[in-house]
């Protein structure tokens, strides 16, 4: 039984471990490779294994990150299932359909570029037709269960704690008479959150591979991240101007929205108006409202028989186009919050080509920002960027919440492994070098193992 990690082996993105286990091909997620446009190009490279050799998937959860090369392996001849939770087959749909719409786009743009210059056209990498064929394959798991999937593989998933339906999964492998128990994290999120449940103690395991994302620092406090908050807000007040708020569509926007319902009043909030100016995002949370059962006890009772974008007053979602560009003659007291999370693309980047220059805008970042994105470049204090081709002088106010992360801290992270029993060894992947080597480090002094950091399509025995 070998794992072989063909992205997220030390980066954050491109998710995809492939498990051969006899006779069979397993992969665990199949995720996009994101950031600067060198990252993306490695998109376009054939993947490194036959698809039509893959048996069966098993997502952990709905993060493009983690599913965006489904449809390049559907494309490359995969015809197997993929197993996932219910939640994320429906994130899922909305997540590769968008990008889907925005590859094509994207090549429209690039081609009339290359017709000028007598180039030939390129391809989109993948086109809704390859999303239909990934939705055809999608199979639901529960949490909790235990399903056989192949002959020796049998799975389980349980909760990750990261974004609604976000799973760990457990896989329990027989190849002749050797039996051995795998255990994947996926994103492990951090505890007490507005919606999603805490991550569920890991399983016992022979091996487990492991997230390290920010493996190398703890987020600030959940109290003093909620006041940080507050503090932003009158600051962004005081200052007169909006307040953008860059939101992935899934996660980040509907746990903003119920913390700004549980704090609606502490933070002043019936003086804003409130924008979720992202279709994605108003279908992402839609689907959550469709799951409602999925989050935690205490979120279920405050939402109660509402939806989401019923329990704020003063909140507006403009899904057309047209509600979108309306919004740039609104000079103060709107709150925008709009993907894409790192500003690379969707109607955020046009808010702030609009806003950064007037020294009265505040941004407020709230989740992960990779290298090389528009995203990092704010965060680290670019005095000017370029968008959409433009250079655009940053005269507004940014503010880092580094607490809101939905990805568990490197305490957490410790605790999470040090919860195994008998601490088997564990590989960790989805982390810059910073992230994982600090993970490494803190595995090794609380608990006295020494974490392997596999590369990219190095084999791992099981
Ligand atoms: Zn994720």
């Amino acid at each position: 039984m070998q794992l072989t990690c063909y992205g997220a082996a030390g980066e954050v993105t491109g998710s995809c471990h492939h498990l051969r286990c006899g006779d069979h091909q397993v992969l665990l997620d199949c995720g996009l490779f994101q950031g600067t446009r060198e990252d993306e190009s490695r998109n376009a490279r054939a993947l490194p294994f036959d698809p039509a050799g893959i048996d069966a998937v098993i997502l952990s959860h709905a993060h493009l990150d983690h599913c965006g090369r489904l449809p390049l392996l559907v494309r490359g001849g995969f015809r197997g299932p993929i197993h996932t939770h219910a939640v994320s087959i429906d994130l899922v749909r909305i997540l590769l359909r968008d990008a889907a719409w925005l590859q094509a786009a994207d090549t429209d743009r690039e081609n009339r570029r290359r017709a000028q210059r007598g180039k030939p056209p390129l391809q989109p990498l993948f086109d809704e037709a390859d999303v239909d064929a990934v939705m055809r394959q999608m199979r639901p798991l529960p949490f909790e269960g235990h399903d056989e999937i192949l002959p020796g593989i049998s799975v389980s998933l349980s909760q990750a704690g990261h974004i609604l339906g976000a799973a760990s999964v457990l896989l329990d492998l027989q190849e002749g008479g050797v039996r051995r128990r795998l255990l994947y994290s996926g994103d492990i999120g951090p505890d007490g959150t507005a919606l999603i449940p805490d991550p569920d103690p890991p399983a016992a395991a022979d091996l487990v591979l492991m997230e390290s994302t920010y493996g190398d620092r703890d987020h600030r406090s959940r109290g003093d991240t909620l006041d940080e908050i507050g503090r932003v807000l009158d600051a962004a007040w005081d200052d007169g101007g909006n307040l953008l708020v860059p939101a992935f569509a899934i996660g980040r926007t509907q746990e903003i929205l119920a913390l700004f319902a549980q704090h609606f009043e502490r933070w002043k909030l019936g003086r804003w108006q409130i924008f979720l100016d992202s279709p994605m995002a108003i279908e992402a949370t839609a689907v959550h409202d469709r799951h409602a059962d999925q989050f935690h006890a205490k979120a279920r009772a405050m939402i109660g028989t509402r939806r989401l974008h019923e329990l704020l007053p003063n909140f507006h979602e403009t899904p057309a186009t047209a509600q979108s560009i309306r919004l740039n003659s609104v000079r103060s007291g709107a709150i925008i919050i709009a993907g894409s999370g790192m500003c690379t693309g969707g109607r955020i980047p046009h808010h702030l080509a609009n806003n950064l220059p007037r020294p009265r805008t505040d941004v407020m970042i709230i989740g992960y920002q990779s290298h090389g994105t528009l995203g990092r470049r704010l965060v680290e204090g670019a005095e000017r960027v370029r968008i959409h081709g433009h250079d655009i002088r940053v005269s507004a106010r940014i503010h880092t919440i580094g607490g809101l992360s939905a990805h568990a801290g490197q305490s957490e992270l410790a605790h999470w492994y040090g919860a195994i029993q008998g601490r088997p060894p564990v590989h960790l992947v989805h982390g810059e070098p910073r992230g994982r080597e600090g993970l490494a480090a803190r595995l090794k002094a609380d608990y006295g193992v020494d974490a392997g950091l596999p590369g990219y399509g190095n084999p791992i025995t099981l």
